[in-house]
């Protein structure tokens, strides 16, 4: 008999997570898979980084460490704070974690209680969802549309919150559409936020350096909301560190207190080689090897980008950062191939994945159910093959 809490039964598995298993099983069966469907950086962390590691266990930092982080790398993280974003925080306002992921819950787990709204703007990443409902949260879903670079408008967030709008989360540039908030847009988002004190905003900006159209912006940058903004970034995206896990936060000074206490029952502070790894990444200036591969992701999105619009019947979006597309699919379903009917974004990521052998991922688990996630963080000559495959597959549906 099932005895498992309601909280675990009713948590849905990371699509992310279950597409990127699942293709790595039919490759270790030997099928010829190409995975479009984890947003993980191909390339290696780079050597500086890799360096400061080994003399990190050399000089035996293999202790527990501060719950919230060595000081030492909140400075560093400070520091970065100011020369990238030009936010000032104090070391007792950041708290580094076991991955963004757990910055983020230990956010939501601090400040939402049960019937709190969550606003989300769908897309959104699949676990705001996921650990919004695992605090008892309640999602509040804002949809956009890819006309509108799907992004969300002032009024459409002002006439989302009331009274029991206790916290929004969103990326920009976003996951998993690669879409980003200019300034003004941030701004006028900012005004809205600013008339409810009580309100606060997760803004995940981990894919800061992936961004093809110029310098970043962070939200908290305006400073009337600098109170209601937690400000999440890592080293996952912008280092290749996906496995070293390693993320942060910047907050008011009684929300980090809080993460503190929540991370010191949970996990304790973050693996001590990969926080004295961060040091040497966090301080790196001007970031080469960042720059290398934003430049590599932009050249793979042209070409993503242009050959999807070859295809009959996507609408794609020309995404200016993240390592994303998300094409509309909706004009694909009710077609059919042998006997089978695609009813579904889900439906057509199985298709793709069992006659293409391209994984994807649909937009249901993203809130966007007529579009797929392709993340495009692997060689051309691997892109050019699965889109080749794509399109052959998606021209013997009829
Ligand atoms: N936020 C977004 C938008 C992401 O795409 C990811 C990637 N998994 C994360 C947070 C979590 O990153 P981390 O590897 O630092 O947990
Ligand atoms: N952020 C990545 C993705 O969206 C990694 C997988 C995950 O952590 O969910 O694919």
């Amino acid at each position: 008999m099932n005895t498992l809490s309601n909280r675990i039964n009713n948590l849905s598995e990371s699509a992310t997570i279950a597409m990127a298993q699942r293709s790595r099983e039919l490759k270790a069966q030997g099928l010829d898979i190409i995975s479009l469907s984890l947003g993980e950086p191909d390339f290696h962390t780079p050597d500086f980084v890799k360096e400061a590691a080994k003399k990190a266990i050399d000089e035996n930092y293999t202790t527990y460490t501060p719950v919230p982080g060595y000081l030492e790398l909140r400075e560093a993280i400070c520091n970065k704070f100011k020369r990238d974003n030009g936010l000032e925080y104090k070391p007792e306002q950041i708290v580094v974690s076991t991955g963004a992921k757990q910055s983020i819950a230990n956010v939501v787990l601090c400040l939402i209680d049960p019937g709190d709204e969550v606003i989300l703007p769908a897309p959104y990443w699949v676990s705001y969802y996921e650990i919004a409902k695992l605090a008892e949260g309640v999602p509040k879903v804002i949809e956009t549309s890819i006309d509108a670079d799907f992004k969300i408008s002032p009024d459409q967030l002002a006439a989302a919150i009331n009274h029991k709008s206790k916290l929004m989360i969103f990326s920009s540039p976003c996951n998993p559409t690669g879409s980003i908030y200019t300034d003004e847009e941030l701004e006028a988002l900012a005004e809205v936020i600013a008339k409810h004190r009580d309100f606060y905003v997760i803004s995940d900006e981990i894919y800061e350096y992936i961004n093809f159209r110029g310098k970043h912006t962070s939200l908290a940058k305006f400073g009337r909301i600098k109170e209601q903004v937690i400000t999440i970034n890592g080293l996952s995206k912008g280092f290749a560190m996906t496995g070293w896990r390693l993320g942060y936060i910047g907050a008011p000074t009684w929300i980090a207190k809080a993460c503190n206490k929540m991370q010191g029952q949970f996990t304790s502070g973050t693996c001590s080689i990969t926080q004295r790894a961060a040091i040497a990444a966090l301080e790196a200036d001007p970031m080469e090897a960042t720059a290398e591969m934003r430049k590599a992701f932009e050249s793979r999105k042209n070409l993503v980008v242009s050959e999807l619009r070859k295809v009959d019947g996507l609408q794609v979006n020309d995404p200016p950062g993240a390592f994303y597309v998300f094409p509309d699919v909706s004009a694909y379903f009710g077609k059919s191939y042998d006997g089978k009917t695609i009813g579904s974004a889900e439906d057509l990521s199985m298709y793709l994945l069992n006659e293409a052998l391209v994984a994807t991922v649909g937009g249901e688990a993203f809130g966007s159910p007529n579009c797929l996630r392709i993340s495009y963080a692997t060689s051309e000559e691997n892109l050019k093959e699965a889109l080749k495959r794509i399109s052959n597959a998606l021209s013997q549906l009829s």
